[in-house]
C-alpha cells in the first residue's frame, strides 16, 4: 500500500480485521496463556521458531496491533508495547549497554531517565557523560571507543531545548553508534527520528499516545534488528509488557492522535505568543516562537512544535502562586493530555535533579511546565492572564 496521510494511517494503522472475525477495533485477548495444538508446534512456538503465541509477558496479539501501529506511524521496522515509558527506556537502554560502556546523554532531560543514566553510572559500572546537546558538536567530543549508546530527547522535558537528530546520527554512525531518541513531546505527527537517522524511537505512550491521562504505557520503535535484541533480552527478562486491555485503549488513542496534536500544536502557539507577552513572565520556551534560540532547527525537523512549553515567572513564591491560582489548568505531574495540565517544576517532576544538573538544564525555581489541552485556546490564555494579573 501506498504511503497515506498520518490522518488516515493512524485510523487503520495494526488493525487486521481479517484475523478477528472481521473486528473493526482489536479485541483485547484478556488472556495470560495460549495452548497448543499438540507437542510439535507447541515446541516450535516456544522456540520462536513458529509464528504464535504462548505467554502473554512474551507477546499478545493485542500488543502487537499496537506495535505494527506504532512502527508504521514512527516509520521503523518493528516496535515493542511496554507497561511505561520508563519501562521502554530501560529495556531499550539495558539492550544496548552493559558495564565498561558509555551512553553520551544531554543535559536537558526528563528526570527519571537522568536518574536511571545516574543509577547506571553508580551501581551497574556505566560511564555517562552529559553534553549540552544544542550543539550536535559536543557530541562528537564526547565520543570515546567504548561509547556504546547516544541518547537524544527533544524538544526536551521541560525547558524544551532541539537537538539536531540528523547531525548527531549522523556523527554516531560514523562509529557505528546507535542513536535513541526520545520523541514523547513531539509525536510522529510532528517528528520522525528515525527518518533522521535514529536508530530507535522510545515514547512515553502514558502521554499523547494514550491522550487521556487513563492509562500508562511506553513503546520503543526501532530497525528490526534493534527491537528483535529488545525483545529477546530486556524486553522478555525484565517482563515489563503492556496489559493487553492497555494496548486497547492505545491503539484507541492513537486514531485521533493527529487530530489532537494538531490542535495541541495550534493552542501552544497561541499560548505561547500570549505568554511571551505578558510582563509577568520573564521567559518563554516554545520551538514554534521566533525567539526560541533554536527555532529554525526546530522549523527544519519538525512539522510541528508541539503542546509543550515552559515559562519563567521570576522566583519560586511567584511560580507556586501562579499554579495555586489557575482553574481551569490541571496541577497535576503528567502531560501530553486533552487537558491543560500546569507544574512546578522544581517542586515536583524536578524535585530530586541537584542544583547543578537543574542549572545546565535551565530548570530555574521559577519555571512552570505547561502541557496546553485540546479545549479553547481562549479560555485557557484568560485562565493564565486571571491567574498571572
Ligand atoms: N519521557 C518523557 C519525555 C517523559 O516526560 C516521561 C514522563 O513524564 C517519560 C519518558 C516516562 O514515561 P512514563 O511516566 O510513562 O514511565
Amino acid at each position: 500500500m501506498s504511503e497515506k496521510s498520518i490522518f488516515t494511517e493512524a485510523v487503520h494503522a495494526g488493525e487486521e480485521p481479517e484475523k478477528h472475525h472481521g473486528a473493526i477495533n482489536t479485541p483485547v485477548y484478556h488472556t495470560a496463556i495460549f495452548g497448543f495444538t499438540d507437542i510439535e508446534s507447541g515446541e516450535r512456538i516456544h522456540n520462536f521458531e513458529e509464528e504464535g503465541y504462548f505467554y502473554s509477558r512474551l507477546g499478545n496479539p493485542t500488543q502487537t496491533a499496537l506495535e505494527k501501529a506504532a512502527a508504521q506511524l514512527e516509520k521503523g521496522g518493528d516496535a515493542l508495547a511496554f507497561s511505561s515509558g520508563m519501562a521502554a527506556i530501560s529495556s531499550a537502554v539495558m539492550s544496548m549497554v552493559r558495564s565498561g560502556d558509555r551512553i553520551v546523554a544531554p543535559e536537558s532531560l526528563y528526570a527519571a531517565t537522568r536518574a536511571l543514566f545516574n543509577f547506571l553510572q553508580s551501581d551497574w559500572g556505566v560511564d555517562v557523560v552529559y553534553v549540552d546537546a544544542t550543539h550536535a558538536e559536543n557530541y562528537r567530543a564526547a565520543v570515546s571507543s567504548n561509547t556504546r549508546l547516544v541518547y537524544i530527547e527533544t524538544p526536551s522535558n521541560p525547558t524544551l531545548r532541539i537537538t539536531d537528530i540528523a547531525a548527531v546520527s549522523e556523527i554516531a554512525a560514523k562509529s557505528s553508534i546507535p542513536v535513541i531518541c526520545d520523541n514523547t513531546f513531539a509525536t510522529p505527527f510532528n517528528q520522525n527520528p528515525l527518518s533522521l537517522g535514529a536508530t530507535a524511537v522510545v515514547h512515553s505512550a502514558t502521554k499523547y499516545f494514550g491522550g487521556h491521562s487513563d492509562l500508562s504505557a511506553g513503546l520503543m520503535v526501532g530497525s528490526s534488528e534493534s527491537i528483535e535484541r529488545a525483545r529477546h533480552l530486556t524486553a522478555r527478562l525484565f517482563g515489563g509488557a503492556i496489559a493487553p486491555a492497555t494496548a486497547s485503549l492505545v491503539l484507541r488513542g492513537i486514531k485521533t492522535l493527529p487530530l489532537r496534536v494538531e490542535r495541541h500544536n495550534g493552542n501552544a502557539l497561541a499560548v505561547a505568543g500570549f505568554l511571551e507577552n505578558h510582563p509577568a513572565v520573564t521567559k518563554v520556551n516554545y520551538p514554534g516562537l521566533e525567539s526560541h534560540p533554536q527555532h529554525a532547527l526546530a522549523i527544519r525537523q519538525m512539522r510541528g512544535f508541539g503542546g509543550m512549553l515552559s515559562f519563567d515567572v521570576g522566583s519560586e513564591e511567584k511560580a507556586r502562586r501562579l499554579v495555586n491560582k489557575v482553574r481551569l489548568c490541571t496541577l497535576a505531574s503528567s502531560l501530553g493530555s486533552v487537558e491543560t495540565i500546569i507544574q512546578h517544576s522544581v517542586s515536583m517532576t524536578d524535585a530530586k535533579v541537584s542544583t547543578a544538573d537543574r542549572e545546565k538544564a535551565g530548570i530555574t525555581s521559577g519555571l512552570i511546565r505547561l502541557s496546553v489541552g485540546i479545549e479553547d485556546a481562549g479560555d485557557i490564555i484568560e485562565d493564565l492572564k486571571q491567574a498571572l494579573d
